[in-house]
């Protein structure tokens, strides 16, 4: 049987912090079989690992700003270059500058390829606030809950993996969940005009269920990658 060759496809997630994009790129995944690539959990692995990369992120980090171009564009082309994403990534956390968006839409041209489709997931800032200052995960599988909006079935254990460790981001907390929704106004925000003009933009309203935000985000995926 011979095989036709598709080009992977390459999504990105759009959206303040607390928008969902973490949540949503892993539901992609499992169903589509998508890889989500996530800037910021690379660079949390920097910071841990106290790689050169991680000890110039970290304070940026923990202040809510942006960590340079020139950092993350290098941690995500070695991640790019990896042999596992031939089904197509979904980007989560980048682009978040001018300067990023266009880099890789360099990277891609060089390879024949382009972006496939940008999601803006679009919500309302102040409810931001509340959902990122309330978020933990599991330590052992990566399981997203919040205080008020998505507390495990029996408290204290995970309902996806039975883990009882969770942990808590470091800038997870108010004041720096404004810093952040600044930084994505500011410099993310107006990439926005940029897909737009490509031809590849697409929103959704991302203050509904979180499954009904992935059942339209699974809609979107299929159009774009038929
Ligand atoms: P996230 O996990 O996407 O919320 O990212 C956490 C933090 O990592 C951000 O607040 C930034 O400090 C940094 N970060 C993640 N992705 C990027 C990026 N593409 N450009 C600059 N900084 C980033």
């Amino acid at each position: 049987m011979s095989e036709v060759e598709t080009k992977p496809a390459v999504l990105i997630l759009l959206g303040p912090p607390g928008a969902g994009k973490g949540t949503q790129a892993r539901m992609l995944e499992e169903r589509f079989g998508l890889v989500q690539l996530s800037t910021g959990d690379m660079l949390r692995a920097a910071v841990a690992a106290g790689t050169p990369a991680g000890l110039a992120a970290k304070a940026v980090m923990e202040a809510g700003g942006l960590v340079s171009d020139e950092i993350v564009l290098g941690i995500l082309r070695e991640r790019l270059a990896a042999p596992d994403l031939k089904a197509g990534v979904i980007l989560d956390g980048f682009p978040r500058t001018a300067g990023q968006a266009e880099a890789l839409d360099k990277l891609l041209a060089y390879n024949g390829q382009r972006v496939t489709a940008a999601i803006s997931l679009e919500v309302d800032d102040e409810a931001m606030i509340a959902r990122v200052a309330g978020r933990y995960t599991c330590a052992a599988c990566g399981e997203g809950y919040h205080d008020q909006f998505k507390l495990p079935a029996v408290a204290g254990t995970c309902d996806k993996c039975g883990g009882t460790e969770f942990k808590r981001r470091a800038d997870d907390n108010a004041e720096t969940a404004r810093a952040r929704l600044e930084a994505y106004h500011a410099q993310t925000a107006p990439l926005i005009a940029h897909y737009g003009r490509l031809g590849v933009l697409e929103t959704i309203d991302a203050m509904d269920s979180i499954d009904a935000v992935a059942s339209g985000l699974g809609s979107i995926v299929q159009r774009v990658s038929a």
